[in-house]
């Protein structure tokens, strides 16, 4: 633990919200221990051996975007940046499975949203004036369906939008919160290319998100407790009094405080009256060992597929499809074949399937509806030293691993602001 002059701020849960705010900590001159339930930190962000296809795989390939602001500084503060790879422009292939043809989407590096005067980089035959429902999305005010704002058919919608909005939010964008969408246009496509670059762990989750955050923490003198289960708060004169893990009880003092930085259905376990979202969207990864074909790029986006996004790693291909609910009952073997016939297809590799691993994670995000959006709690709870982080809490951006990090360091920054003031 950190050497310390007075109080301990335990922060409850390893995923990226619990990491970063530690990570923020580490200048405090308070002691600071990390508690994690499982045997692993990372959370819904992480690696693991699988001996099936005899690799180390994601629970999910995860893309960052260079206008991730937070993200960013979480990863250049634990030294892992050069983890990170991406093309030296915002671009992305696309292809249309039916028909075969393809198109690059290319933003280019400016700071303003020229590509939408561009005709080279607009979709073919498309007008800037076609390009009004985003400006309409990126000033919505009111938080309604984006069904609701604006026409979701057309080819900026099926080509552009679609993906984009599916990929980030993880629902089907017609019933998606276009406050939401909002957020995410206005700091990524409304910043210009040099906001969307496609950022990818091309070598693991583990290695860039997680180990060196561990390794960080410890070289800063802060342990991460593992299989260190929470399994009750106890309350007294407004505080938490009490934590109460599998192993151990802790009775807090008047310096101590607690983030939580757990799932909300956890949450809602351990904190009275607790409003937090209630429903989820499951994403679907699929992950082949093969090489990849050099002509197939990094990323590929696929129109009317039941893939979405074909990531062509080193010696592996991996799929993503979000919001993919209806693909959870399908069985394993079947829906592995139907998903490798899709990559086949578009990479010319054989159709014989290479060894493979589903990874179905059913509540991968909360469902990024308006109703949904508006159970977000605040940092802040109503009990003094309690304060919650994950990327489900009041960030007002979709449920990623920006969203966790801002959280972190918003939990971390109000524990130190009221510890600074009590001091
Ligand atoms: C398949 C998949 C693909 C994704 N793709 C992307 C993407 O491309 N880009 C992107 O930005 N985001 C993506 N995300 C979202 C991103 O992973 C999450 O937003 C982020 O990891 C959430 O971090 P968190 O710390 O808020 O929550 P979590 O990762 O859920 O962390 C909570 C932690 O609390 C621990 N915990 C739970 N209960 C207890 C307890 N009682 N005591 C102690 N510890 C406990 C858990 O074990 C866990 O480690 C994806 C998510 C998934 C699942």
């Amino acid at each position: 633990m950190h050497s310390s002059d007075g109080g301990t701020i335990h922060i409850i849960g390893a995923g990226l919200a619990g990491l970063s705010a530690a990570v923020r900590l580490t200048g405090s001159r308070r002691t600071v221990a990390v508690h994690e339930a499982t045997a692993q930190a990372g959370g819904r962000c992480r690696s693991y051996y699988d001996p099936t296809t005899d690799m180390v795989i994601d629970n999910g390939t995860h893309l960052l975007l260079s206008g991730n602001h937070a993200a960013l500084s979480f990863i250049a503060a634990i030294g892992s940046t050069s983890g990170l790879h991406g093309p030296g422009e915002a671009e992305f292939a696309f292809i249309d499975l039916p028909s075969g043809e393809q198109w690059t989407l290319r933003f280019g590096v400016s700071r303003f949203p020229w590509w939408l005067f561009d005709k080279e980089r607009r979709l073919p035959q498309t007008a800037v004036v076609d390009y009004l429902p985003l400006v309409r999305l990126a000033w919505t005010s009111v938080d309604k369906r984006i069904g609701d704002t604006i026409n979701c058919s057309g080819p900026i919608y099926e080509r552009l939008l679609e993906p984009l909005l599916l990929a980030a939010l993880n629902i089907k964008p017609p019933d998606a919160s276009a406050k939401l969408a909002s957020a995410l246009i206005r700091e990524t496509l409304g910043l210009g290319g040099q906001a969307c670059r496609p950022l990818l762990a091309r070598d693991g989750l583990g290695s860039v998100f997680v180990e060196p955050a561990i390794a960080y923490l410890r070289e800063h003198g802060i342990s991460v407790a593992f299989q260190d289960e929470l399994t009750a708060l106890r309350f007294g004169n407004g505080r938490v009094s009490r934590l109460e893990f599998t192993k151990q009880t802790v009775d807090l003092d008047e310096e101590d405080a607690v983030i939580l930085a757990v799932p909300p259905y956890v949450a809602t376990n351990f904190v009275p009256d607790l409003q937090a979202p209630s429903s989820f969207r499951g994403i679907v990864n699929a992950h082949f060992r093969i090489d990849p074909p050099a002509h197939l790029p990094p990323m590929l986006g696929v129109i009317n597929g039941t893939c979405e996004w074909i990531f062509a790693l080193p010696s592996r291909i991996s799929v993503t499809i979000s919001d993919g609910g209806e693909l959870f009952t399908a069985p394993r073997a079947d829906l592995a074949r139907a998903i490798w016939s899709e990559v086949a297809k578009v990479s010319g590799l054989p159709h014989t399937l290479p060894p493979w691993q589903i990874v179905r994670e059913r509540r991968a995000t909360f469902a990024a509806t308006p109703e949904q959006n508006a159970l977000r709690p605040m940092a802040k709870t109503g009990w003094g030293n309690l304060f919650l982080a994950g990327d489900w809490t009041a960030t007002g951006l979709p449920a990623t691993i920006e969203s966790a990090v801002r959280s972190g360091y918003r939990a971390a920054d109000l524990v130190s602001q009221q510890l600074k003031a009590a001091a």
